[in-house]
């Protein structure tokens, strides 16, 4: 299990950095076990206040307004893991040798002898749904586990309640990877990797290089996508534990040491005796919901980890036909009129969207919202062939127009010059125009939603609403 430090933090300076959803309880955990606490934090407004008054009764410190000074005498900072790292608080704690630890790195140190395994899981795209996948085929297997890490329930908890695991499926960001040095999965997978959150790991290669770290000292299995070279050259560049296998997923037929597909059966050729002849039947694609190509990626990916830890096929097959996905991501809305209306919401960047976007032969697509920076001219390029019309919303849409002007000049385009509540029906009942039947309607906005709704759960909801308006 890698080396395992003994950590007793009775009477050290812990600073945390932030409040928040992992602050919090990192506060709480660090002065339970006898640490003397000081939170910094930037905001000061009511809600600050009233948290920061909860953490005072307890014994713990709280500074607001000033997240930038490391307070004396601190001998570990707590972070966190949004928190960029350029941050002053950061660099003074560099300065003078103290460790930074994220709320992933703080579960780890703490973590009993006992504790059990983690299988991890990153990558830009896919990373929720493949978490689950897989807790639902260790489950399907008998063993005790949950889905835990950049999804809902932390690590911190998951590692310190009184629940018993035998397993983890850990879903980790790239943000959280950042700030986890020392944590050693026993497998882990990198589903994909595109540019995404730059402007926090100041380059791409940065931000490979935090997520390769998902990697480092392995045990048994690293998982690559055998289409995204870059997921296979992490692995190789990775400092993993003697006997630890790189094992690839392809939506082709799988080679040696690959799971992948063949005539429509998901297949092992990884975990079987003489691989260089064997190969064992796992799942039939229609076991995975949705089949969209990316989502079978997703199900090889899970099924690559459960396979590392031990798991039989009989169980990643029932696990696949138990698992249904989180709302928005590639949600079948409805027929109306034999067109299909599905909501991907959660495609919130471009990566996401062409992936979803290969999942339907002929489209209207509803896109736009907030870029983040991003510039659509690959994703129409490569979509194009697959589009009956687009309908535009939300503030960057003139991005997209550009690229489809570019790149797809002869796709009809409706660009909705409005951002109020109601502009929602007025996308789908443009795409209802331009769709015919057999078509499929896709919100696959490429954009954050935060200029027209509060998330992406928000706007996938107007959509869906919006669409039974249609068939009403
Ligand atoms: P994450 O947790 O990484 O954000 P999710 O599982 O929530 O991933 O999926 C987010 C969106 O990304 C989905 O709605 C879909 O559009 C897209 N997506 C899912 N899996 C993949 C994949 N393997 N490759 C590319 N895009 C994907």
């Amino acid at each position: 299990m890698g080396s395992r430090e003994v950590i007793d933090l009775q009477g050290t300076h812990v600073t945390v950095a932030g409040l928040g959803v992992s602050g919090i309880p990192a506060a709480k955990v660090l002065h339970a076990r006898g640490a003397h606490v000081t939170v910094v934090n930037d905001g000061d407004d009511a809600r600050a206040r009233e948290q920061a008054a909860e953490l005072e009764a307890l014994g713990v410190t709280v500074r607001l307004g000033d997240g930038a000074t490391l307070p004396e005498g601190t001998d570990l900072v707590v972070t966190a893991p949004g928190w960029k790292p350029d941050k002053p608080l950061f660099t003074a704690a560099r300065a003078a040798g103290v460790e930074i630890w994220g709320d992933v790195e703080l579960a780890w140190r703490l973590r009993g002898p006992d504790a059990a395994p983690w299988l991890a899981i990153t990558g830009t795209n896919g990373k929720t749904t493949t978490t689950q996948m897989l807790a639902s085929i260790l489950k399907a297997a008998g063993l005790r586990t949950a889905a835990v890490g950049n999804i809902g329930v932390s690590v911190l908890d998951a590692v310190l309640g009184d629940e018993q695991y035998d397993v983890l499926a850990v879903e980790l960001s790239s943000y959280q990877l950042h700030w986890a040095p020392s944590v050693r999965a026993h497998s882990a997978a990198v589903l994909n990797l595109a540019p995404d959150h730059l402007d926090w790991h100041g380059s791409m290669e940065a931000y490979a290089r935090d997520k390769g770290r998902v990697y480092e000292g392995n045990r048994v299995a690293c998982v690559y996508n055998v289409a995204d070279k870059a997921t296979e050259d992490l692995v190789r560049e990775a400092d993993v534990e003697e006997g630890c296998r790189a094992i690839g997923f392809t939506l082709g037929t799988p080679g040696p040491s690959q799971l992948g597909v063949v005539e429509g059966i998901l297949v092992d050729r990884a975990f079987v005796e003489d691989r260089h002849k064997n190969a064992q039947e796992l799942a039939e694609v229609s076991d995975v919901n949705p089949p969209a190509p990316h989502n079978i990626a997703n199900a090889l990916a899970a099924a690559a980890l459960a396979r590392a830890f031990g798991v039989p096929a009989r169980a990643v097959r029932d696990g696949l036909r138990d698992f249904t996905p989180d709302a928005h991501r590639i949600a079948h809305v409805a027929d109306v009129g034999g067109v299909a209306y599905v909501d991907d919401s959660k495609a919130t960047n471009t990566h996401a969207a062409e992936a979803s976007l290969a999942a339907y032969e002929s489209i209207v697509w509803i896109a736009g919202g907030l870029a983040k920076g991003a510039t659509f001219d690959e994703l129409v390029a490569k979509s194009a062939k697959r589009l009956r019309g687009a309908v535009l919303i939300g503030q960057d849409r003139a991005l997209i127009r550009e690229a489809l002007a570019r790149h797809a000049p002869e796709v009809p385009v409706v660009d909705l010059d409005r951002t109020d509540t109601g502009a929602m029906l007025a996308a789908v009942q443009e795409a209802s125009r331009l769709a015919v039947a057999g078509d499929t309607v896709l919100l696959a906005p490429a954009c954050a939603s935060m200029d027209m709704f509060a998330n992406y759960n928000k706007r996938g909801d107007a959509f869906a609403e919006a669409v039974r308006e249609l068939g009403s």
